[in-house]
């Protein structure tokens, strides 16, 4: 029987050695040094290069696909297993980290750090796992091919580039979600809604830089002293239990609201500056654009207010107002949506489309593809169980999430790990951490999980 645990732990300081290496590169998408062979900018492609040169450096036989992506083949048998990981990041605001985002720092048995849990240290985790299945020597039908890109938190244009040049794996999974086995993801969409509305005593109303985020600030320009704002909004704020500020500014006033961010599958963890903002606002001000607001997704994650609510295999339908600016009377925004696989465009579009009618507003968005694998699949089984076996969790089962991974790039693919249940490793959030007894019992179970697929 062999202890694939005990193998992991022999690994240990490698493993956290290689992820300080990856994680020490800002490899956040960088448009003004994207050039030929880096497309996403300088620092992505040397995090492209650092992942192959760890590639290299142990002997396996590594490619740089353009600098897109990249992959490192462990074993040189024809078929292949594949993990699939992301080497980009999201951008860091480090006033709100702890520590600095861009040197692992070892603390009370966690690593810290941007990329640490998403996805550097799970991308380094499978990366391992085939490693250590290789030099026991072990019968396999299969090598394990890790692919890694650099485009994932923006539109994973580097997966699509990447398979267009090279073949599918037989099958594979990605370690960038949570455990167990997530079998379904939602369908993404991005409805951006523009148009004018007369700006009556709204000056602007600012929120939000990304949709797939739920904003955490909202600022609001406004019309009139600010004494005549100060204690409605005080009190507002103190019924809600939220933060914000009112401040002067010239001949009319700022006010500033603090709700909570969250991930924008999951809405219902955070609280949408925005829409707590526009329930104060519809009681001080006649603007339209705020009324609809209120009247479409104030406290709403599902959809109810929008008429597209549904609940399906894979769980419900979520929204987020992700992205909001108004000046001018000009609006623009963004509103992210997480579509379970039953729901199709139409039955989106119109309940959406009769209410912004009624203001004049108007959408374009593209309906994303849903993930489906059957949980029944041979797949899913066998990665549940490895899991199973060095958790002892038979309580959770295989899962669907509103999340879009790389799973959905290529057939025969779910998301595997790496956040455990009731953990959170402040994915995309300051201070991201992953425990280190957490990062090496994932790494056991994916090369039990990968050896259960791929042994002779
Ligand atoms: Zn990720």
């Amino acid at each position: 029987m062999i202890d694939f645990l005990e193998e992991v732990y022999k690994r240990k300081d490698d493993i956290i050695a290689d992820i300080e290496k990856l994680c020490r590169i800002p490899s956040v998408l960088d448009e003004a040094t994207a050039n030929e062979g880096q497309p996403f900018g300088a620092a992505c492609k040397e995090a492209l290069d650092a992942m192959l040169e760890i590639g290299e450096r142990d002997g396996f036989v590594c490619e740089n696909v353009d600098g897109y992506a990249g992959h490192i083949d462990i074993g040189d048998e024809e078929a292949a297993f594949g993990i699939l990981g992301h080497l980009d990041v999201v951008p860091c605001n480090k006033e709100g980290w702890n520590t600095d985002p861009y040197e692992v720092t070892i603390k009370n048995g966690k690593l810290y750090g941007r990329g640490v849990a998403d996805d550097k240290g799970p991308l380094i985790a499978g990366y391992y796992a085939a490693k250590i299945i290789h030099e026991l020597d072990l019968p396999v039908k299969m090598k394990t091919r890790i692919i890694f890109g650099c485009n994932e938190e923006n539109g994973s244009k580097c997966m699509k580039y990447y398979f267009a040049k090279k073949p599918y794996p037989a099958m594979g999974f990605t370690p960038d979600a949570e455990f167990p086995v997530v079998y379904g993801e939602k369908a993404g969409v991005n409805f951006q809604i523009t148009g004018e509305i007369e700006r009556g005593n709204i000056i602007g109303i600012y929120s939000g830089t990304r949709s797939n985020i739920v904003p955490e600030v909202c600022e609001v320009y406004i019309e009139g002293n600010y004494k005549q704002y100060k204690d409605s909004f005080h009190q507002y704020l103190a019924t809600h239990h939220l933060k914000g500020s009112v401040e002067e500014e010239g001949n009319h006033t700022k006010l500033t609201l603090v709700g909570k961010s969250a991930h924008a599958s999951t809405p219902e963890q955070g609280i949408n500056a925005t829409t707590a903002m526009c329930h104060y606002l519809i009681t001080v001000s006649e603007n339209k654009l705020v009324q609809f607001i209120d009247e479409c997704f104030y406290q709403d994650h599902y959809g109810e207010k929008l008429g597209i609510a549904y609940t399906g295999l894979m769980g419900p339908l979520t929204v987020n107002l992700g992205v909001l600016n108004y000046k001018n009377g000009h609006v623009s925004m963004i509103v992210d949506m997480r579509v379970p696989h039953e729901v199709n465009d139409e039955q989106l579009t119109k309940p959406i489309q009769a209410h912004l009618d009624g203001y004049g507003l108007l959408e374009s968005h593209e309906l994303g593809k849903a993930l489906y694998i059957d949980p029944q699949s041979d797949l899913v089984q066998s990665l549940h169980s490895a899991y199973v076996e060095f958790t002892g969790d038979h309580t959770h089962q295989p899962q669907a999430i509103g999340g879009g991974t790389y799973a959905k790039s290529m057939p025969n693919c779910v998301a595997f790990g790496v956040e455990f249940p009731g953990t959170d490793n402040k994915i995309h959030q300051n201070n991201e951490e992953i425990a280190i007894e957490d990062l090496l019992k994932a790494t056991a179970i994916y090369a039990k999980a990968i050896y259960n697929l791929i042994k002779k």
